[in-house]
This record gives structure tokens, C-alpha cells and sequence, in this order.
């Protein structure tokens, strides 16, 4: 019996160094959190390894325990700490990879935008009649009959309203047809002198073709001062025209008519392409048409309060997409309007 109870401790030492060799091995090889957790509940949880021994003791002699105890206490410890340090470690692991910044990793390309062609052409156009000493004023795209028509003294059953047609709301309204309005509310607020450009969207109900588009963009110009004579107009136009499309264009007036204005003209430019000796984009004329102007029809004045006698002013309107299609060779409007990048990245 004696020689018995010395082999029951021996073989739990045994037992024991085998259990330690293994669990070292286990928390060596943890790479994760969760798996190191798995260990530790393997060997120290309530049902453990190490808790299964502890069940044994009891079966050892009672001189035996002690030492038994020990034993096991120590390896709790051991891998106490081991599990600890380990632990540690991985959580360290852990924040440096999420801080770890890979200066050598292609980085995120961003697309780079630009400016529409008609925003960039409409923003230079009123720029350089801004340095002239224009300022550039906004005006709602639904208006009123008054404001699109009766007030630029194109009144009811006027022969102009079937040129100036547009779109007719349910309420009465309409989308303006040019950015004339824009003129009338701000002669009804402000008194003159006053010198303005007006750009912004305007609307008629045409088939859309490669020069047609049921909604464009026009720039409109507004000046009113004492002494303004019509010379004072040819020479605004005339620098707008050198700077928008060089020093060497010329300029020619044409009568017309337009409602609003009297007299009016319409305004060509020397041929930017083949300057003046025909080709097809002039249609072999040698000249492009590209503005409406004309002095202020009193009438107009009169919708506003202003006295004629003492006032006189001059008006312009262009459409930017006519600008645009001409200084950057575009050969359909429709291209403005389709968002296709390929031509859009041109700009
Ligand atoms: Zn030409």
C-alpha cells in the first residue's frame, strides 16, 4: 500500500508538466483574442483541465494533498501569466494594424470635374461687360405674362408674341422667353443710372435639332443713363466682341426689329473661322450672326416710370449656347445637354 500513494503523486506531476508543456504550446500558437480565449477556457475554466485534476486531490493520501495543491496552484499561476502576456501582446498587434498607414498603397484617384461650356461661356461673357461696369442680376425662370411680354411692349395680340412663344403653366404662368423680364424688375426697383447683365435660362417650345433646343441660355444687357446715344452701344458691343473672340474681328449692324427696341439692329461678326472670305460655318456670307440690340423703346420706359425725355438706354441679348457652339467649334447644341464626359472633359 505505502509503495502505491508515491506513484498517485508522480504520475499527477507528470500530468501536470504535460499539461503545462501543452497549454504554453496552445498560447504560443493564439492569434487571436478569441482563439487565446478558447485556451484559457480549456485549462483554467470551470470545467477544466486543471479544475478535472483538482477533482483528484482527494484520492491522494492526506500527506500528499499539500504538495498536490501546490502543484496545481503554480500551474494556475504559470499560465495566469501566460495568457496575460499573450493577451497583451495580440491587443497590441491589433492597434498598430489599425494605425498602420501604407504610404506605398496606390491611393483613392478623384475625378476631377470642370466647368460646363455654357456656365464657363456665360460667366465670361458677363465678365467682360462686368469690368465695363456691368453688374450681373438674376431673375425668376416662371413668370408672369406682364413681365415676359406686356411690359417689353409686346402687348396682347402683338404679332412678336408668336416669335417669343413659349410654355404656358396651368396657373397662368409661363417660362420666360428671354431674359428681358429680368430688365423690367430691375428698372421697377432701382432708379437709373443703372447698367446690368441679366444671363440665365430661357425657354421655347421648338423641335430640338443640331441648332435648336427647347431650353438655352441667353445673357441680356441693360444700360440707361442720360446722353446715352446709340454710339455708346456700338462701342460696348464692340469691345465684347474683340474680347471675346479676338482684336482682329470686325462687327456689322443690320436693321431689324425687335419690340422692345428702337431702332434695333442685329449684330455679325467677321467669320472666326475663315474671317470673312466664306466657308461653310458662315454659310459662305463671310459673317456669323450672333447678338440682337438696339436703344430702349420708350414704351418700355414708360411700364417702368421712367421719363423718356430725360432717359435713354440700350439693350442687348445673346444666346450663350450660339456663343459657345462658335468660339469652341461645336457643331450641335444638342451636345451641351446629353452629360456625355467624353465631350464635357473637353473643357
Ligand atoms: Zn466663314
Amino acid at each position: 500500500m505505502m509503495e502505491k500513494v508515491p506513484q498517485k503523486i508522480k504520475s499527477m506531476r507528470r500530468k501536470i508538466e504535460k499539461m503545462e508543456q501543452e497549454a504554453h504550446i496552445l498560447i504560443e500558437k493564439a492569434e487571436t483574442q478569441e482563439e487565446l480565449n478558447n485556451v484559457r477556457v480549456k485549462y483554467l475554466g470551470r470545467n477544466g483541465l486543471l479544475a478535472q485534476l483538482l477533482k483528484l486531490v482527494p484520492q491522494l493520501a492526506l500527506k500528499y494533498r499539500p504538495q498536490a495543491g501546490r502543484l496545481a496552484n503554480t500551474l494556475k499561476r504559470k499560465l495566469g501569466e501566460a495568457l496575460r502576456g499573450k493577451y497583451d501582446l495580440l491587443r497590441k498587434k491589433k492597434e498598430e494594424n489599425e494605425l498602420r498607414i501604407d504610404i506605398t498603397m496606390p491611393g483613392i484617384l478623384k475625378e476631377l470635374g470642370s466647368i460646363h461650356p455654357v456656365s464657363r461661356t456665360m460667366e465670361e461673357i458677363s465678365r467682360i461687360f462686368m469690368n465695363l461696369g456691368f453688374k450681373a442680376v438674376e431673375g425668376p425662370e416662371i413668370e408672369t405674362d406682364y413681365y415676359n411680354f406686356t411690359a417689353l411692349n409686346i402687348p396682347e395680340g402683338h404679332p412678336s408674341r408668336e416669335t417669343f412663344h413659349t410654355f404656358y403653366l396651368d396657373n397662368g404662368r409661363l417660362l420666360r422667353s428671354q431674359t428681358s423680364p429680368v430688365q423690367v424688375r430691375v428698372m421697377e426697383k432701382e432708379r437709373p443710372p443703372l447698367r446690368i447683365v441679366a444671363p440665365g435660362r430661357v425657354f421655347r417650345p421648338d423641335a430640338t435639332d443640331a441648332s435648336h433646343s427647347f431650353m438655352f441660355h441667353q445673357v441680356e444687357g441693360l444700360a440707361v443713363d442720360k446722353d446715352i446715344t446709340f454710339a455708346d452701344l456700338k462701342g460696348t458691343l464692340s469691345v465684347f466682341v474683340r474680347e471675346m473672340f479676338g482684336q482682329e474681328i470686325r462687327m456689322r449692324f443690320r436693321p431689324h426689329f425687335f419690340p422692345f427696341t428702337e431702332p434695333s439692329a442685329e449684330i455679325d461678326i467677321s467669320c472666326i473661322i475663315c474671317g470673312g472670305s466664306g466657308c461653310r460655318v458662315c454659310s459662305f456670307k463671310g459673317w456669323l450672326e450672333i447678338l440682337g440690340a438696339g436703344m430702349v423703346d420708350p414704351n418700355v420706359f414708360g411700364a417702368v416710370k421712367y421719363d423718356p425725355e430725360v432717359w435713354q438706354g440700350f439693350a442687348f441679348g445673346m444666346g450663350v449656347e450660339r456663343i459657345a457652339m462658335l468660339k469652341y467649334g461645336i457643331t450641335d447644341i444638342r451636345l451641351f445637354f446629353e452629360n456625355d464626359v467624353r465631350f464635357l472633359r473637353q473643357f
